[in-house]
Parts: C-alpha cells; structure tokens; sequence
C-alpha cells in the first residue's frame, strides 16, 4: 500500500461537491513527511448555514427521505456499507496518509464501518413505539419520529471510523446531518460522501464541511435550526459545545469526550498477556485513543517484574512508516500533539516519576516520537490525571483491591477500564465497581458495532454504537386517540 492519489477536496451539499463561499482554502498535511497533501475547501459559518438548509428541507415531512419506506432507508444504508467495503484500502489509505495512523489499523476501521452501517441499517425499521394501557376510553400510542438535523463534529484520530459512528444511528432513524471532519484529517470524510451519492441517498440527507473547530465546528454548534449535536473530541471542546447548546436552541448533545482509563493487574494475572495487552492498551494507534489503558495499576508483588517487561517491550516497538506493515506505530498527528507530549514527560520527570525508556522525538521531518514508560508513577501526579494522548505509559504500584479501586476512580473522566486477574469474584467485583463506560477483562480490546461506547463522568453524555445509540436520534410522540365506548 502507498499514499493514495487525492480524488476529492471540496465541500460536500445536497448531493454536490462545492467550493466554500469564502473561497478559502487550507492544507492537509501528512505527519510521516510534515508535508502538504493538498490544500482543502475551507467552510466556515456562510457554508454550515447552506449546509443546514440542505439538510432540513431533506427532513421536512413530504421529502423524499422522510417519506421513504424505514426498510428502503435500511437498504440504503446496506448499499452504502458495501460501497465502503469496495473501497476500504483506498478509504484506509486516505487516513494513513492524512494522519499517520497504520494501514492496517485505518483499514480495520474501514471495516468496522461497514458493520456499523449494516447493524444501524438493520435497525431502520424496527424502530418503534408502543400502545399504552392507559385509563378511559382512549387508544394510546407512542410513535419514533426523527430529531431532524443533526451535526456531527469528528476528530481526528480515527476519522472513517469516527464518521461512521454518526452517520448509523442517526440515518437509522431517518435523520439528516452536517457533519465536520476535523481539520487535521479531512480526506476519508470528503470521499466517503462521494458514496453517499453512489448509494443514492438523497441530496441533503448527508452534508459535509471541511473548517476549523472555532469556525465551521462552532456554527454547527450555534446554530440555531440544528436539533442535535454529536461530538467525539476533547473534553475541553465538549463543554464548549455544551454552552453553545445552552446559548442558542438547547439542541440536544452527544458529547464522547477525554479519558484517563485505569487498566489494573493483579499478582496473579497471566502475566505475559497483562504485559502484552497493557502494552497495547496505551501505544494502540500512537496513544492517540480516548479509551486508551493510560493508567497502569499494578500490584507490588508483580510490580518490578512487570516494569522490566514492559520496558522491554516498548523499546522493541517498531516506530516508522505506517503504510510498512511491520511498523507498530506510526507519527503522532501533528507538531502541537508531539510538542504537548514531549511536555508532560518532562511535567512527569519534575514530578518525580522514573524515566525508564523514550521520552524524546525521533528528530526527522514526521512527528514521530519514541515508545516512552515511566516506572513509580502515583494517581495524584498530573501525568496521571490529565490526558497526553501519546505514547507514554505509566507504571503505578499497588497493594491491596481497595486502594486500587479508590485510586482509579479517583480522576474526572470515566470512558473505560480494565482488569486483569485469573480470580473471577475479583474481575466481576472490580467491573460492577469502577465508575467508567466500558469495562474489559482480561483484555484490552474487545467491543463491536452492537456494544454501546460511552463515557461515565466528564468522559462524556450518551453513547455511540449499539442499542443504546439510538435514543440520541429520535423523539418519543405520544398520541392519545378517543375511542367511542357505544362501539367497543
Ligand atoms: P484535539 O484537541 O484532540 O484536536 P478537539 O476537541 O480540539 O480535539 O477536536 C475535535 C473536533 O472538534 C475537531 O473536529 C475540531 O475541529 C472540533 N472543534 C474544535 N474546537 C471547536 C469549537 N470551538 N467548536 C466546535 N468544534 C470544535
Ligand atoms: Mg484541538
């Protein structure tokens, strides 16, 4: 696999690819070379308004979408879910190149779009209300009507995936979006939308604008014919989007936001996979992972043994070219995250914890930085509350299973966890009791386009993928009918 040759740039409304009013552009850069791919329509607060006004006549009743059989709206997202599986490699390849991401892992991605439109397609016509049983002589019945139009803010570490996410359920229930890819990686977005036409959506049901967060990702937010926002990123973005919701229509929020996930391993793990997995667990796509194992709790019995291991295993970690799949991990996505994290491992070093490999980036053209572990890491350090984003673990030694369950629910986000004992009491009690979104035992990765992903606490509101997805995408209309009782 190699960079892929860019086919679209532009804005994508009503079904057309257009330039922004602006005329402005900006550049896309690839984090392996730190040069420019290609230079992107830029869509600011003139495009989203166009983009929204697509996207609601695309909703209104009467439209086409909103009149079309819930199985045909099923089928559409079936068609559009294999016309992605046709171009997963040119989608996947889009990504490494935009944000240094491996192939292997963009592609997986790919895929898991794929899934996610088939699952979400499937629910399309089992959407449904209930009749109640209520007092007198009424017939009552609830009916599942589509939110409207819905904005979706994407970031960028994994983008395909990431826009799939937003585009399952809410298509599902016969919703119509504007969607934002983040500024660092525009690419996928742009071509995926090419396929929403290819599958035949019709025009405004899916519209897409490149921009900048304050700008275009703001106007989405403000404005005030947008019924609901969903937004995976920072959680310091998050609650910007929470205000402007409160500033201007109360359009409903979907926030998937920060973690400091607490990955736990007790003495008598297997240890080879609990090094191996919590070794995954944080350098996973270059540590750019919300749900990343980025707190590494690890009993003192064990705790040496596990720290040398896992210094060994770090430094084996390929760093280098993401299309070479003997590479591990690739860049981070740009010079503002690298820099960041080169920060917090010196904040880690005046703190007190112990450098025990990395720590530097590798001084090329990309922004590659070494596999980096710190050893006597403790919960109250700011490495170990604030989320770097990076490769960098960190080691925190513990004794007993109450003071590590205090210590890991001892920080303000609460996105996911892991435990790692052959002791089943142990693993369920641990479960039921950290205060987090998604839980894995004896594993750092399972999950599934039918397994809701969310966060607990200021990780985030609502939840992406499964069941649970879809309550953000529809409001609940009761009717209440009179019966005439002489018939009855
Ligand atoms: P990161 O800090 O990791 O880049 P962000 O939370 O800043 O993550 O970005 C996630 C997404 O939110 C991106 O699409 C970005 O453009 C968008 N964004 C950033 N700032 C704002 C904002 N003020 N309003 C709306 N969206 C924003
Ligand atoms: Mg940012």
């Amino acid at each position: 696999m190699e960079s892929p040759q860019v086919k679209f740039t532009q804005l994508f409304i009503n079904n057309e690819f257009v330039n922004s009013v602006s005329g402005k552009t900006f550049p896309t850069i690839n984090p392996t070379t730190g040069e420019k791919i290609c230079d992107i329509q830029e869509g600011d607060k003139a495009d989203v308004d166009l983009a929204v006004k697509a996207a609601r006549a695309a909703v209104k009743r009467g439209s086409p979408w909103r009149r079309m059989d819930a199985c045909d709206r099923g089928l559409l997202m079936f068609k559009l879910a294999d016309l992605i599986q046709r171009d997963a490699d040119y989608i996947a390849s889009l990504d490494t190149v935009d944000n240094g991401a491996l192939f292997s892992t963009m592609k997986g991605c790919a895929l898991n779009v794929v899934e996610v439109l088939r699952y979400f397609g499937g629910w399309a016509d089992k959407i449904h209300g209930k009749t109640i049983p209520i007092k007198g002589d009424f017939f009552c019945y609830t009916r599942h009507e589509p939110v409207g139009v819905c904005g979706a803010i994407i970031p960028w570490n994994f983008p395909n995936e990431m826009m799939g996410w937003k585009l399952g359920p809410a298509l599902c229930c016969g919703n119509t979006l504007v969607i934002k890819p983040a500024e660092q990686t525009p690419l996928s977005a742009i071509y995926m939308c090419s396929l929403i036409k290819e599958a035949g959506f019709p025009p405004g049901v899916v519209n897409l604008i490149p921009g900048f967060g304050p700008t275009a990702g703001a106007a989405i937010s403000e404005h005030m014919d947008v019924d609901h926002v969903a937004f995976t990123g920072s959680t310091e973005i998050g609650r910007l989007i929470q205000q402007a919701s409160g500033k201007s229509n109360l359009k409903r929020v979907s926030l998937e936001m920060g973690g400091k996930s607490p990955n736990i391993i007790f003495a008598d793990a297997d240890l080879d996979a609990a090094v191996e997995e919590s070794h995954e667990a944080i350098f996973f796509n270059m540590g750019e992972c919300c749900s990343a194992g980025s707190r590494t709790f690890v009993q003192e019995e064990i705790y040496d043994e596990f720290v040398k291991r896992s210094v060994e295993r770090a430094k084996r970690r390929v760093v280098g070219n993401p299309f070479d799949s003997k590479t591990e991990s690739g860049p981070q996505i740009d010079k503002a995250q690298l820099d960041k994290i080169l920060g917090y491992v010196e904040i880690g070093k005046k703190e007190g914890a112990k450098l025990e490999c990395g720590g530097k980036a590798l001084g090329c053209n990309g922004y590659f930085m070494e596999s980096t572990v710190f050893s006597n890491v403790t919960n109250e350090m700011r490495v170990a509350q604030e989320e770097i984003f990076g490769p960098v673990q960190l080691l925190i030694k513990f004794k007993s299973q109450e003071e590590v369950l205090e210590k890991a629910n001892n920080v303000q986000y609460g996105l996911a966890g892991g435990v790692f004992t052959k002791d089943l009491d142990r693993a369920l009690t641990v479960a039921n009791s950290l205060d987090a979104g998604s839980i894995m035992v004896n594993n750092y990765s399972g999950g599934g386009a039918n397994v809701p992903f969310g966060g607990y606490k200021m990780s985030g509101i609502g939840r992406d993928l499964g069941e649970d997805a879809l309550v953000s995408y529809y409001e609940v209309k009761t009717v209440v009918v009179k019966v005439p009782v002489k018939n009855s």
